[in-house]
Order: structure tokens, then C-alpha cells, then sequence
């Protein structure tokens, strides 16, 4: 049976790294972005250079139409959706919560909650008979973003309690749902948050002395994806070097 998976927001940082691996492990991935389509089109054709089998997807994924699209497309080029990625999220520039406007945390909550939300949806209402779903989740859930973005840590929150619930939902049909809660790891979206060398700057606080790697998420996420973790669902790891 042949492994499909979706990794959503798979155009750069985790989400490019995962794709990459589970590629290389005999996925066929379909790479979902929503914007950056060069980033997207060049890593597929890394993956096809190494032998794996991969299609980029532009959609963005708290729509429902384009998940729909999305979920359409990687069935019609690969087959049935085995195995599911919830990688996609976004932040904005570091704020105290007073100045969070109410544009802003609904965008955050629609980037990160409800993509979240429609493509788990979409995933079991096409295949409730074999797979998994990972959803990046961030240790932001536990710590709250206080001063820098306590919208992007609530959205993480919420993705964590639809991973416990739908885990629990779908246990007896034997599809498990996990979560992957990265630290400080070394991509563009600090960038994005106002403040590049963020990592840098706090890796001193970091038990283990540094930011991570998107590959060494990437190694998490495609290990409670695979069957190697059968008798995982519902569980939380935490990638963080120990914060
Ligand atoms: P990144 O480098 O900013 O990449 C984010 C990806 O998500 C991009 O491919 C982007 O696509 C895509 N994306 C955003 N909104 C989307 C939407 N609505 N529909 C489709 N694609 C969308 O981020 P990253 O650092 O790799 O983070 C990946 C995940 O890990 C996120 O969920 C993030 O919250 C989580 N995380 C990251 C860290 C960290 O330190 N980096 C820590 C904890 C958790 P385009 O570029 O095409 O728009």
C-alpha cells in the first residue's frame, strides 16, 4: 500500500525538511504552500533529483474550498491520503497583547487552529481505515508568548486540545493523531515575528546551549508519523533542547 502523505506549509523551514525526509523514506508527498512558489517547485525538484516522488500544491489551508482542492488533487495524482502533516502556521511581529489587534488574532487563529481543523476533517472523511496525523504544535502552548505573541501560543493551545480530543475520537478505528512541539528552531519565520537572530539571542537560556534544526524536528515528526509509532496517539513531544 502505497504511503501518501500532505505536509502543509511544506515550502520552507520544518516543513520542507519533513517533506524532504519522509520523501526519501518512500512517501509520495504532495508539498502544500500559499505563496512561495519557487521555494516550493525547487524543493520538489530536490526530491524528484533524489529519487522521490513529490508534487507542489498552492492552497491555502484555512480555507475550506482550496483544502477540499488540496485533498482532490493529491488523490488524483498519488492516491488515497495515508498520512497527514498539520505543519502550516504563521506569527506576526512581537507585541504586547494590548496592541494585538482583532485582524491579526483571527488571521493567526485561521493559519494555525483552523487549518488544522479542515484538513484533519478532510483527511478522515476520505480514509478512516489506516494512517496518522502529525500537528506541529510549538512549546509556545506551554510558555504563553508573554510581550512577543500570546495569539500565535493561544492558537497552539487550541491545536493541542483538537489533538488530544480527535486522537481519542479515532482511536478504535486505529488512526492515531500526535503532536510535535518545537522550541527555538533555527527558520524564517522569526523573521517574520520582527526579530531574525531571535534564536541566537535566547539560545543561552536553552539547556541544551542552541537553537534546533528543522531536521531535527523534521526526525520527530516523521517517526510518530510512521508505524515505528503504533502504539503512540494523543501523545505531546516536546523538541525544545529541554526548555
Ligand atoms: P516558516 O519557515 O515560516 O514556514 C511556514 C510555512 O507555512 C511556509 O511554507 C508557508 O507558506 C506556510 N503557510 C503559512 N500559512 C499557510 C496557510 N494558510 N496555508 C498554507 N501554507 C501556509 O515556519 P517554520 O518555522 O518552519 O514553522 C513550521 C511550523 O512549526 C509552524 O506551525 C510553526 O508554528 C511551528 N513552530 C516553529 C518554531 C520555530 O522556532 N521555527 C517553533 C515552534 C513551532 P508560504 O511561505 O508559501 O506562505
Amino acid at each position: 500500500m502505497n504511503r501518501v502523505v500532505i505536509v502543509t506549509g511544506g515550502s520552507r523551514g520544518i516543513g520542507a525538511a519533513t517533506s524532504k525526509l519522509l520523501a526519501s523514506k518512500g512517501y509520495l508527498a504532495c508539498v502544500n504552500y500559499r505563496s512561495d512558489s519557487n521555494s516550493a517547485i525547487s524543493l520538489v525538484n530536490e526530491i524528484i533529483a533524489l529519487g522521490g516522488q513529490a508534487f507542489p500544491f498552492q492552497a491555502d489551508v484555512s480555507k475550506e474550498r482550496e483544502v477540499v482542492a488540496l485533498f482532490d488533487e493529491t488523490e488524483r495524482q498519488f492516491g488515497q491520503v495515508t498520512h497527514l502533516v498539520n505543519n502550516a502556521g504563521c506569527l506576526f511581529k512581537q507585541s504586547s497583547f494590548i496592541d494585538i489587534d482583532v485582524e491579526r488574532f483571527n488571521q493567526v487563529m485561521q493559519s494555525n487552529v483552523t487549518s488544522c481543523f479542515l484538513c484533519s476533517r478532510e483527511f478522515l472523511r476520505r480514509n478512516q481505515t489506516y494512517g496518522s496525523i502529525v500537528n506541529v504544535s510549538s512549546a509556545a502552548s506551554r510558555t504563553g508568548s508573554p510581550f512577543e505573541y500570546i495569539d500565535y501560543a493561544a492558537s497552539k493551545g487550541a491545536m493541542d486540545t483538537l489533538t488530544k480530543g480527535l486522537s481519542l475520537e479515532v482511536a478504535e478505528k486505529g488512526i492515531r493523531v500526535n503532536s510535535v512541539r518545537p522550541g527555538f528552531i533555527h527558520t524564517e519565520m522569526h523573521a517574520d515575528g520582527g526579530e531574525p537572530n531571535r534564536v541566537e539571542r535566547l539560545a543561552p537560556q536553552i539547556p541544551l546551549q542552541r537553537g534546533g534544526t528543522p531536521e531535527e524536528v523534521a526526525n520527530t515528526i516523521t517517526w510518530l508519523l510512521s508505524d515505528d509509532a503504533s502504539y503512540v496517539t494523543g501523545s505531546f513531544i516536546d523538541v525544545a533542547g529541554g526548555k
